[in-house]
């Protein structure tokens, strides 16, 4: 069996990076906004360009803007990254600690000279968050998993194409399609993430090891139906579009709570058309994101639905269309990082739960093409997403150490 490196890392600069970090992009309402390609976001990666050359790693970007900074090495690489673009008004742990750890790692095997055989790499992949065509367009364009279509003509978050999105950077439509062909080989890709959840927390564990990540669909569906006058006509004459999302949102719930317990559906976003006090709603738009961690179940519920939504159709005299926008499938862990990780914990005494992620993360894509594993640390009350996001820096110590001594086991 090896030993556990002996080299610490350096928690004060890791933390005085964290909140340099979470400085670039504040928003008035408490929080940062660091969408990919912002203003923020572009200032973030030159702040993150400019750590990496200070840290004496050698700084690559690809056509999709993923950032990268590279130890050379023989044979094929390991990586380490996460994300250091936000949601809207987000928090400032959610992906940057798996950048910003990664990095911290690399630094200290360059500064004490740690001799490793294979190339190691600190990731930070574009737009995990979504907020421009899709969840993971920098993670998805590194695999060269990327659809064309879907980037010239999908609007953002930022009201526009991404093509207009884009005119603000170095990148454009065809450099991201061709991102994949610039990739090193990978043997393996680490992320350490905030669990987002409450399990940790409940279970009083430092360290989650991630089995399994969920996968999702998203689907945008409409409710379509007549309007007329909410003052004269009878409740058996109405074809209320608003009552039958009412309904299926109901059902659909109550079905997946029943039926399968421990996958999600949620409704979160919705139009009711024309929208007013007097007139019986035609038309309501809606989003139905699902989750669970069995393919299977995702390929039952989102049939189940369906069903659901055209019963309720013809009772209600409506029409229903529905269209999938995006999907992920949920993914195993590579296994032998769990069992490396799981081994590492026990040498180094910390508490762990091996346990799934009901989030989606670059490290789903990436186990497409690598052995990937991830480790969570515990977020305060399993709130993300958030100003009020937080963490305990012990936990973040103890889940950086874990990811240094992983690093240098894969590497070695
Ligand atoms: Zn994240």
């Amino acid at each position: 069996m090896e030993k556990i490196q002996n080299v610490q890392l350096n928690n004060s600069r890791l933390r005085s990076d964290i909140e340099e970090l979470a400085a670039i992009g504040r928003d008035p309402r408490g929080g940062i906004s660091r969408p990919s390609f912002s203003k923020a976001d572009l200032e973030a990666r030159e702040w993150l360009k400019a750590k990496i050359k200070d840290s004496g790693l050698n700084v690559r970007q690809d056509g999709a803007g993923n950032i990268f900074g590279r130890m050379e090495g023989e044979g094929k690489t390991i990586m380490a990254g996460s994300h250091i673009d936000t949601v809207f008004n987000g928090g400032k742990y959610d992906g940057s600690i798996g950048v910003l750890s990664a990095l911290e790692c690399l630094r200290r095997i360059h500064e004490e000279n740690i001799p490793v055989k294979r190339p190691l790499e600190v990731a930070a992949f574009t737009d995990e968050e979504g907020n421009l065509v899709g969840d993971f367009l920098g993670s998805r364009a590194f695999l060269g998993l990327l659809d064309k279509n879907l980037l010239e003509k999908e609007i953002t978050q930022f009201g526009t194409p991404l093509v207009e999105v884009l005119e603000r950077t170095e990148f454009t439509i065809d450099s991201i399609m061709e991102a994949y062909k610039d990739r090193p080989e990978l043997e393996a890709y680490l992320e350490i993430h905030i669990e987002q959840g409450t399990v940790l927390e409940t279970e009083d564990k430092p360290i989650g090891i991630v089995d399994r990540i969920a996968g999702k669909r998203h689907r945008l569906c409409s409710f379509l139906g007549k309007a007329s006058h909410s003052g004269t006509t009878p409740f058996e004459l109405r074809h209320d579009a608003f009552l039958g999302l009412a309904d299926f949102a109901l059902k659909c719930t109550r079905y997946t709570a029943s039926e399968h317990y421990g996958s999600l559906v949620t409704i979160g976003k919705v139009f009711v058309f024309p929208g007013a006090f007097s007139i019986i709603p035609e038309k309501a738009d809606f989003s139905l994101d699902f989750r669970s961690i069995s393919a299977e179940t995702l390929e039952e519920m989102d049939k189940h639905f369906l069903t659901l939504a055209d019963d309720i159709a013809s009772t209600r005299g409506l029409e229903f269309r529905s269209a999938v926008v995006d999907k992920t499938d949920p993914v195993e862990t590579a296994p032998r990082i769990v069992t490396l990780l799981e081994e590492l914990c026990s040498e180094m005494e910390f508490p762990y739960q091996k346990m799934a992620s009901g989030a989606g993360h670059d490290a789903q894509i990436l186990a497409s093409a690598s052995d990937a594993g991830m480790i969570f640390i515990p977020c305060t009350d399993g709130i993300s997403h958030a100003p009020d996001e937080k963490i305990q820096w012990e936990h973040l110590e103890k889940g950086a150490a874990l990811l240094f001594q992983a690093l240098l086991r894969l590497a070695s």
